[in-house]
């Protein structure tokens, strides 16, 4: 298989740079690990299909008769020159490119603290994927907590299938929200879907400065404990969807050996004006260059494939567009910084590492990322470090380092693939 344009990613970024690229005339490829195009935001499930924004993008994508469109499909390893290695659920194989734009997104940031690994707790956006994909909430009482817009999202997907949603505890200062949300007269569109949102979850106690400082229960989640200045309050759930943020993807980005910079607190995949990364011909676009939300997201997945088709006046008409947007992103990212007091959460005997259970004081003895791993296999685990890497990152103060291929777990048939062609 091979394309002129190979996108990885069929979230915003990767959906609307498809649609430029399509509409040139080029040879588009578009790979993505879940079932349905949409990413994150646009995620489609038995319960959700896509509307308005996302149903054109999709509905576009779809009626392209140049784009071929590889869904249940995982980027495992980049396998060579202009090559990537791919699986899906019955194959592994190569796939080649001119050109390449990575838009593969951004995850949950999770920070550890007693018993964030009971059954019953997940992430926020983990939830609301689950809920999207058919897991039924009706009554079920779910505290969402962690931090940032994501949140919102979260609840209201879940109090749309029936779940009560017991309270949404951001740890961000309420000076520093109410500022947030003043600001978002620069962003009409934005103002709309936030007032939406506080109406429809008017009756639901938003506490701000707050935090989970344990979820209890004897072998699945009964109640957490929220803390708030110096108060504490026990608050009965059978469910509990907490994240700190998304940090983005930068795996494939590192793999390919593209420049990776910090961007608000976090490593991104850098890039320039025109969304070009450290090498040829390859272009990233949305989170995985920052996390901005879907409207940068879309417009960077444009500017990308204009630059990949050539077109950089078609890019630069743009640029302003992505402007706003990135302002949008700042002052987010300034209102939701995470506060420094959450490093202390996790108790010595709190797992830190889920895959390879290390509790959090066992990786704290050691000086960096490195000799932890060496000594405890923290992070060496299938999620390769994704996690807890993160955690461990803001908790200890250690240097990231990224994972090595492949990826994810892939069948061994699938990596023999390489072999074989080389
Ligand atoms: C779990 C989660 C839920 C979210 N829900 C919301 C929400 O409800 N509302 C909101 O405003 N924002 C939400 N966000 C924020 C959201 O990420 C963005 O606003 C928007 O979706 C970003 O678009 P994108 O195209 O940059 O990336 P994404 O939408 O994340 O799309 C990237 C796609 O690339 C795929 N991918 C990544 N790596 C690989 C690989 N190696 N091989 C194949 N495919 C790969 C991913 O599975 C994903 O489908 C959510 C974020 C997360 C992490």
């Amino acid at each position: 298989m091979n394309f002129d344009i190979l996108i990885i990613g069929a979230g915003p970024a990767g959906l609307n740079a498809a649609s430029v690229a399509a509409q040139a005339g080029a040879k588009v490829g578009i790979v993505d690990d879940n079932a349905l195009p949409g990413g994150q935001i646009w995620r489609q499930g038995p319960q959700h299909r896509a509307k308005g924004r996302a149903h054109e993008a999709i509905e576009a994508m779809q009626r392209s008769t140049n784009v071929t469109y590889l869904s249940g499909t995982r980027v495992v390893q980049a396998s060579g020159a202009r090559q990537l290695l791919v699986e899906d659920a019955s194959r592994g194989y190569t796939i080649g490119y001119g050109k390449l734009i990575v838009a593969a997104g951004a995850r949950e940031r999770f920070l550890p603290y007693p018993g964030w690994t009971l059954p019953g707790v997940t992430g926020a956006g983990g939830l609301q994927a689950l809920v999207k994909g058919g897991m039924p909430v009706r009554g079920e009482r779910i505290v969402i907590a962690g931090s940032g817009p994501l949140l919102w999202a979260a609840a209201l997907t879940a109090r749309e299938q029936g779940a009560r949603v017991m309270a949404i505890v951001e740890q961000a200062a309420p000076h520093a929200v109410r500022q947030f949300a003043a600001s978002l007269v620069y962003t009409p569109a934005k103002l709309a879907q936030a007032a939406r949102m506080r109406f429809d979850l008017r009756a639901t106690p938003y506490l701000c400065g707050a935090h989970v400082s344990a979820a209890l229960g004897d072998g699945q989640l009964s109640h957490v404990m929220v803390k708030q200045g110096e108060k504490e309050t026990r608050i009965d759930c059978d469910r509990l969807a907490c994240a700190f943020g998304l940090v983005p993807n930068t795996t494939l980005g590192t793999a390919l050996g593209c420049g990776i910079d910090e961007n608000q607190g976090v490593l991104a995949i850098a890039v320039d004006d025109l969304q070009s990364t450290t090498q040829p011909d390859i272009y990233a676009a949305g989170e995985c260059t920052g996390v901005g939300g879907m409207e940068l997201s879309a417009v960077e997945g444009r500017i990308a494939a204009y630059a990949a088709l050539g077109n950089v006046a078609q890019a630069r008409a743009l640029f302003a567009q992505r402007e706003r947007y990135r302002r949008f992103a700042a002052r987010m990212h300034t209102a939701f910084a995470l506060d420094p007091q959450l490093r202390g959460l996790a108790a010595p005997d709190t797992v830190l590492c889920r895959c390879e259970d290390v509790r959090f004081a066992d990786a704290a003895l050691h000086r960096n990322w490195r000799d932890a791993k060496l000594h405890t296999r923290c992070g060496m685990g299938p999620c390769q470090g994704r996690i807890c890497g993160e955690a461990a990152a803001f908790c200890l103060g250690w240097e990231r380092n990224g994972a090595r291929a492949p990826f994810s777990p892939a069948r061994i048939g699938t990596l023999m693939q390489v072999q074989t062609q080389t």
